[in-house]
C-alpha cells in the first residue's frame, strides 16, 4: 500500500477535473501549490492553491500535447516563493483522448525529469509532484531522488468526500472483490446493503480509517456505531481509565473494567471487535498532544472529535487543518441549577478542509478555556476570578443524550458518504420543551469570515 497521498480541499478535485477536461480536443494544464508532511512513512501533501494558466500562457496545446510559456511558469515560481507557505507544486496535465486506465507517457517522463531538474537545482527543499487525468480517473506520482536518477513513486489523492474522488488507475482493482460482509444471504451488512445499497456499503467499508478522539460517553457510542455500519478501520485514542461513575454511558465498559482501571481505548476495542471480529480497530491509550498519534491521525479519512475539553478540541483541530482531514466534531451540554434541567442539548458540526469553517470561527472554542486547561495553575486562577468552570468539575452526563448526538454524529457521516441528505454543516438536538433537531444555519451565518485558522 502506497503511503504517498495527496489531499485537495472540499471540491477542488472535482472542480479541477471538470476545468481541465472540458475540451477534449486538446490537453489542458494546471499547477498546483501544496504543503508537504512527513509522518512516520507516511507523506502527506495538501493542496492550498490552484493556477490556472489562460490561453495566451500557452506555447502550443493540441490533442496529445502541451507546452507552457516560460514566463508563465517563471511568474508562478515568483508567486510561490512570495506566498512562503508552499514547499510543493504538483503540475497537472489531461490526456483527454484517453477514457480510462490513464498513465504517463514517455513524453510526460522526460519533461517531468527536465523540469525537475531544473527545479531542484534552481530552489531549495522543493517537492515535485504531478496528476494527469483522462475522462474517468487518475495516475500521480511524487519525484523523488535515488542517488543521481529520478524516481516516480505512486501517490494516492485523497479528497474530504470519497464520492468526489475518481479511481486511480494503478490501484488494483479492490472493489472487485465484495466483503463477506456485504454478502446478501450472510454477510453482517447484509440489511444495511438493503437499506443503503451496495455501492455506497462499498465505499464505506473499503479503505476507510476513521479516528476518534475521546472514547468515553459520546465516543465509545460513536465506535459501536461506525462499527455497525460498516466501517472497518477504527483509530481510537484517549489515555483516560474506566472510572466506576463512568459506566452510566460508556458502551463495551463493565463494572469489573472500572475495578481495575482499564484503559477506555482497551475496552472499547474489545466490543468492537466482538461485534465485528474482521475490523481493524487501532487503540492508542495517549493524548492528543502525544507526537506518537500523528501517523494514526495523518493516514485518517476522517477525525472524529469527542473530547468535551476546549483544548484537546482545538489541538485536534490544528492537526485536522495541517493535515487538510475533514473533522466532524460532536458535543453535549446539560445544564441543571436549582436541582432542574435547563438545558439539554448536542450539535455536530462538520467541517471539511476548505468549507470555511471551524470550531473556532464558529466561537465553539473559548481561548480562556483553553489557556485554562493547557496552563499549570492557571485554570484555578481563571476559575477563582469566574472566567471559566472549574477545572476538576464532574460534568453532569447521562447515557441518551450521548446516544442520540453519537448516532447523530453517524448518520451524518454516512450522509458524506451517500449523499441522501443536503450537507448541513451544524446540526443541532435540543431536549428542551420539546425534543427537536434543525441545522444551525444562524451559527455558520454568523461566524467570523476572516478565520485564521481554516480562512
Ligand atoms: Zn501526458
Ligand atoms: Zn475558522
Amino acid at each position: 500500500m502506497t503511503t504517498i497521498r495527496i489531499r485537495f480541499p472540499q471540491g477542488e478535485f472535482a472542480a479541477l477535473r471538470q476545468r481541465l477536461l472540458s475540451d477534449p480536443t486538446q490537453e489542458s494544464f494546471a499547477l498546483l501549490f501544496g504543503q508537504c508532511h512527513q509522518v512516520g512513512d507516511q507523506t502527506l501533501i495538501k493542496v492550498v492553491g490552484v493556477c490556472h494558466p489562460a490561453a495566451e500562457d500557452y506555447d502550443s496545446q493540441g490533442l496529445a500535447h502541451l507546452r507552457l510559456k516560460r514566463d508563465y511558469v517563471y511568474a508562478r515560481l515568483v508567486e510561490m516563493q512570495q506566498r512562503g507557505d508552499v514547499d510543493t507544486l504538483i503540475d497537472v496535465h489531461t490526456h483527454p483522448f484517453s477514457s480510462h486506465g490513464v498513465a504517463f507517457s514517455g513524453v510526460d517522463d522526460r519533461d517531468e525529469i527536465t523540469f525537475r531538474q531544473w527545479l531542484t537545482g534552481t530552489l531549495d527543499n522543493i517537492h515535485y509532484a504531478s496528476i494527469v487525468l483522462s475522462q474517468s480517473d487518475y495516475a500521480a506520482r511524487l519525484w523523488a531522488s535515488d542517488g543521481e536518477r529520478a524516481v516516480a513513486q505512486p501517490v494516492v489523492i485523497k479528497t474530504q468526500t470519497v464520492l468526489e474522488n475518481w479511481p486511480c488507475a494503478d490501484a488494483p482493482a479492490a472493489l472487485a472483490a465484495p466483503l463477506a460482509a456485504l454478502d446478501p444471504q450472510q454477510g453482517f451488512l447484509a440489511r444495511s446493503v438493503l437499506a443503503l445499497g451496495l455501492d455506497n456499503l462499498r465505499r464505506m467499508t473499503h479503505d476507510q480509517c476513521i479516528a476518534i478522539v475521546g472514547v468515553g460517553g459520546l465516543g465509545s457510542v460513536i465506535a459501536e456505531n461506525l462499527v455497525h455500519s460498516g466501517f472497518h478501520h477504527l483509530q481510537l485514542i484517549d489515555h483516560d481509565h474506566v472510572e466506576m461513575t463512568n459506566l452510566n454511558r460508556i458502551v463495551g465498559a463493565y463494572a469489573r473494567d472500572a475495578e481495575a482501571k482499564r484503559l477506555k481505548v482497551e475496552v472499547v476495542s474489545e466490543h468492537l471487535a466482538q461485534i465485528n471480529p474482521n475490523a481493524r480497530i487501532d487503540a492508542h491509550p495517549c493524548g492528543i498532544n502525544d507526537e506518537c498519534l500523528l501517523p494514526a491521525l495523518a493516514q485518517a479519512d476522517w477525525i472524529v472529535l469527542a473530547t468535551d475539553n476546549h483544548a484537546s478540541r482545538f489541538q485536534t483541530q490544528a492537526i485536522a487543518l495541517r493535515f487538510g482531514i475533514p473533522l466532524l466534531s460532536v458535543g453535549t451540554n446539560i445544564s441543571v441549577s436549582d436541582g432542574q434541567i435547563t438545558d439539554m442539548s448536542g450539535e455536530v458540526i462538520i467541517a471539511r478542509a476548505g468549507d470555511k469553517l471551524c470550531l473556532n470561527c464558529l466561537g465553539r472554542v473559548a481561548p480562556t478555556q483553553i489557556a485554562a486547561e493547557s496552563i499549570d495553575g492557571l485554570g484555578a486562577e481563571l476559575a477563582r476570578r469566574g472566567y471559566v468552570s472549574g477545572r476538576d468539575v464532574k460534568e453532569p452526563a447521562v447515557k441518551t443524550l450521548n446516544a442520540m448526538l453519537g448516532a447523530l454524529a453517524v448518520d451524518a457521516l454516512v450522509n458524506q458518504y451517500i449523499e441522501r441528505q443536503p450537507h448541513v454543516p451544524v446540526l443541532v438536538y435540543e431536549n428542551n420543551g420539546l425534543p427537536c433537531l434543525y441545522p444551525d444555519t444562524e451559527s455558520v451565518a454568523q461566524r467570523r469570515k476572516d478565520c485564521f485558522h481554516c480562512g
